[in-house]
């Protein structure tokens, strides 16, 4: 009997479901990636020629954090991030050879070098910032025509701490200098391969001051006077949540 695994089929960031977003069986492939070394469950490319089967469609993983469970998603998540890297290691980065799968690890091999390359996370900061009693700070992208407000966030330098990303990501987009800078928690966001570490801070000192290439306005909102804010399943919908929930708790 041929065994059939669970595919996470993906053609660049959409993933193929049926009708009712259930993920395809199939039969497995020499070149099929296990997600998960001790499961059956398997992650793979739709070449972009390739049809799409009779039920299914392509649906961006973006949507699909907004219908399915956290754990599904960070599933989908993880397999997506596993092919792209994969994709983008077929060389040896140190000496130019083609690479070679490990058998066991998650590791692009060279064998000309030895050299080992492995899937990476991009560590990025957000945070939430409050002033007072009832004030948040959000702030609207540049890039993003909508009248969505977000948090400040932005990639770990290197050489730098995680509080320090936080403080100067804060100073650069708005000017604004912050006090007791807490960890709250952390989301992998596979846009491409982003791990974002969540941190509420406070208002320590300043006058709001836009980095214009990057922020087109900013300002303190009272919590119940909020404007548009980022989409459930988002990391920075569930820390403003969070914060104003505990704050009008306290
Ligand atoms: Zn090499």
């Amino acid at each position: 009997m041929t065994q059939l695994s669970l595919a996470y089929i993906f053609q660049h960031q959409k993933l193929l479901v049926d009708e009712n977003l259930q993920l395809p069986q199939v039969e497995k492939l020499a070149s099929d990636l296990p997600i998960h070394h001790d499961d059956q469950v398997i992650a793979r490319d739709l070449l972009d020629d390739e049809p799409i089967p009779e039920g299914y469609q392509l649906v961006p993983i973006r949507e699909l954090i907004q219908s399915w469970d956290t754990s599904d998603f960070l599933q989908a998540s993880r397999a997506v991030q596993l092919l792209e890297w994969r994709r983008n290691h077929k060389f040896c980065s140190h000496c130019g050879h083609m690479t070679e799968v490990h058998s066991r690890e998650y590791a692009m091999v060279c064998p000309a070098c030895g050299y080992h390359q492995y899937p990476r996370v991009q560590p990025c900061i957000i945070t939430v910032i409050t002033k007072g009693a009832d004030e948040i700070l959000l702030a609207k992208s540049a890039h993003n025509k909508s009248n969505m407000y977000g948090l400040i966030a932005g990639f770990v330098e290197v050489g730098e701490t995680l509080e320090e990303a936080v403080q100067r990501e804060t100073l650069e987009e708005v000017g604004l200098k912050l006090k007791n800078i807490r960890y709250m928690s952390s989301q992998p966001w596979p846009f491409p391969s982003n791990l974002m570490i969540a941190f509420h801070a406070e208002y320590e000192s300043g006058d709001i001051e836009l980095q214009v290439e990057e922020i087109s306005d900013a300002q303190f909102f009272k919590f119940n006077e909020l404007p548009e804010i980022p989409f459930k399943g988002s990391i920075a919908h569930s820390m403003i949540t969070q914060i104003i929930g505990q704050k009008k708790a306290s």
